[in-house]
């Protein structure tokens, strides 16, 4: 899809916030600092429109994203920050549930995990919440720029392995500094929503 508008639209944090429109939604998973928000951006073409804001202490909120006026994309904060506090994850546990079994325009997830590091035990948590709620789901491996290419492959099949991965889900390798697979995960996100 050739990006011509992307704005934010709302912080939310409970279902009465979420916008009151009909167009598909995909939503952005990951945990602090797998580039999730660097993710967001190159597939936009925008410097900085989504920002970490995984620190301890700032609301954590669903953010969504506007683009060409069709689609919304609902960026989830990140989670396994170690610093949070008990209340704080429980808060979010709640919201991300509330809103990935109770939004109707939810056509599938990204689900960001470091390509360098197996999954971690939240990340198999994640997915697997997903899968138990039938969320068609799109593995992003990002920061594929930062190890050689004669090893991606043996790292993908870790991946999958570990999450224990449906056949219909697709993996893609992603480098936000390369650019590496921008039309593929285009390509695929339009297939969940046209
Ligand atoms: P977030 O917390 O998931 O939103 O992660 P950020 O997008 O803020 O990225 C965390 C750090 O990883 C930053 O220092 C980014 O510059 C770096 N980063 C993110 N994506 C990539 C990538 O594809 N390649 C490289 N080399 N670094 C990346």
């Amino acid at each position: 899809m050739k990006v011509t508008s992307s704005e934010i639209v709302i912080s939310a944090v409970k279902p009465a916030q979420y916008p009151d429109v009909n167009i598909p939604e995909i939503a952005l998973a990951g945990r602090s600092n797998v580039g999730k928000s660097s993710f967001i951006n190159k597939i936009l073409a925008r410097k900085n429109l989504a920002r970490t804001s995984s620190k301890p202490g700032k609301t954590q909120t669903l953010n969504f994203y506007i683009i060409n006026e069709v689609l919304h994309f609902v960026d989830v904060p990140g989670y396994g920050y170690a610093k949070v506090s008990k209340t704080e994850r429980e808060a979010w546990g709640r919201m991300i549930e509330t809103y990935i079994t109770t939004r109707e325009q939810l056509r599938a997830v990204v689900l960001l995990v470091d390509v360098r590091h197996p999954p971690s035990k939240d990340d198999v948590l994640m997915y697997n919440f997903l899968k138990h709620y039938n969320i068609p789901t799109i593995i992003v491996a990002t920061k594929a720029d930062k190890i050689p290419k004669g090893k991606w492959q043996k790292h993908v099949k870790v991946i999958k392995d570990t999450l224990d991965m449906d056949k219909s889900d697709s993996l893609v390798l992603f480098s936000s500094e390369t650019g590496q697979g921008k039309t593929e995960v285009w390509s695929i996100i339009e297939h969940y929503t046209s």
